[in-house]
């Protein structure tokens, strides 16, 4: 699905001393190299604190402790994403209340969400999946109405541009109270291991923040609050510190590999391809085509008989797996529930080539067209 070991030796010498570096340093936990890359990551996204931490499922969990959110508390989230966002509310105590996606944008359907919210509502969690934002300006709108937090789970889509219709653009994780990323390996920001951060424009909330993820203390044995133990290590902040400049390269990289999808798969109407939303620009973690009257799992099988990997992001919705199974609901989840059924994630990534890739469009062609 990826090429990391390309991505890897193209910049290898640059990553290889980055590291020598921090051994040399012996300044492995904090340091130098944790603060610039928050400093930097801060000015790429325009943002005023990043607080770095241990991975994406952290950085979210960190934020709602941050907000103060108590157990009863409920938390709006999406039921299409990865297990992460949801599994963090239910670790609180909190009660995450599942809604359904648009068809279009697989993000938060805001007419869903505002139904979804009662007195106890607290806070929600847009996820700005496959590396789209989720529709922000209106769901700011509506939560700032309320007095609601909003957290963006941006682990797919960091370096995403944000377009309100005043005509100002941000970077997608910076819109609402805390924005989330990961580092883990495959994101389009990637480290060689696991790596996480938060956002916020708010002195008091990163503070906050910050505490939290170093046991709650405000000063070197001093625990004002409970909190956990989770840093960025410092051979992930050099590692991050010499790709960070690169992403934008990495994206546009992505973006060329989705272009030649859409074209090669325009005419094939069994195939819906990404639909772009104009307000966010689209970076490509995930390449999601959904299917239309064609056997998926025939689809995946073939292609690995051509040695051509696919993913299905995300299989079971987060209302039907046994962790988090809803007994009752009244609401519909039936967007969601198509695409569990449908989708198909193929290869993208910083090191496509044109032959590797008119290869997978040329076997997914020939598979729909046997099938007729
Ligand atoms: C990857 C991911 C996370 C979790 O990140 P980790 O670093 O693996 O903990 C959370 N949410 C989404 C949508 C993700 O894709």
């Amino acid at each position: 699905m990826v090429d990391l070991q390309t991505q890897y030796q193209r910049l290898q010498k640059e990553i290889d001393e980055a590291v020598l570096g921090v051994m040399e340093s012996t300044r492995f936990i904090g340091g130098p190299e944790v603060d610039n890359f928050a400093i930097e990551l801060a000015e790429y996204l325009g943002t005023k604190h990043v607080i770095p931490c241990a991975n994406g499922t952290d950085a979210l969990q960190i934020a709602m402790m941050a907000l103060g959110l108590k157990p009863g508390d409920e938390v709006i989230v999406p039921t299409f994403t990865y297990v992460a966002t949801t599994e963090v509310i239910a670790l609180l105590g909190l009660t995450p209340v599942m809604v359904d996606v648009d068809a279009e944008t697989f993000t938060l359907d805001l007419k869903q969400v505002a139904d979804a919210i009662s007195p106890k509502t607290k806070a929600i969690v847009p996820v700005h999946l496959y590396g789209q934002c989720a529709e922000m300006e209106g769901l700011m709108k509506l939560a700032n109405a309320k007095g609601i937090f909003v957290i963006e789970d941006n682990a797919q889509a960091i370096g995403s541009d944000y377009h309100f219709t005043n005509g100002k653009t941000v970077k997608a994780g910076t819109i609402g109270h805390f924005g989330c990323t990961s580092f883990f390996p495959s994101k389009n920001l990637g480290c060689f291991g696991d790596g996480g951060a938060i956002f916020t424009d708010d002195d008091n909330l990163a503070a906050t923040a910050k505490m939290i993820a170093s046991h709650g203390q405000s000063r070197q044995y001093v625990h004002d609050v409970v909190g956990v133990n989770s840093r960025l290590d410092a051979m992930q902040a050099a590692i991050l510190r010499i790709k960070l400049p690169h992403l934008d390269d990495f994206i546009s990289r992505r973006i060329a590999v989705a272009d030649k999808y859409d074209a090669a798969f325009k005419e094939v109407t069994q195939i819906q391809t990404p639909v772009r939303n104009s307000r966010s620009s689209h970076v490509f973690h995930q390449y999601t085509l959904v299917l239309n009257g064609v056997d998926r799992d025939g689809l995946k099988t073939f292609l690995a008989q051509n040695d051509i990997p696919s993913m299905i992001y995300y299989p079971i919705p987060l209302h039907k797996q046994k962790a988090f199974a809803l007994s009752d609901s009244d609401r519909s989840f039936s967007v969601t529930e198509n695409l569990c059924d449908n989708v198909i994630s193929l290869p993208i990534h910083t090191e496509m080539e044109d032959e590797q890739q008119n290869y997978i469009i040329e076997k997914v062609i020939e598979f729909i067209n046997k099938a007729e």
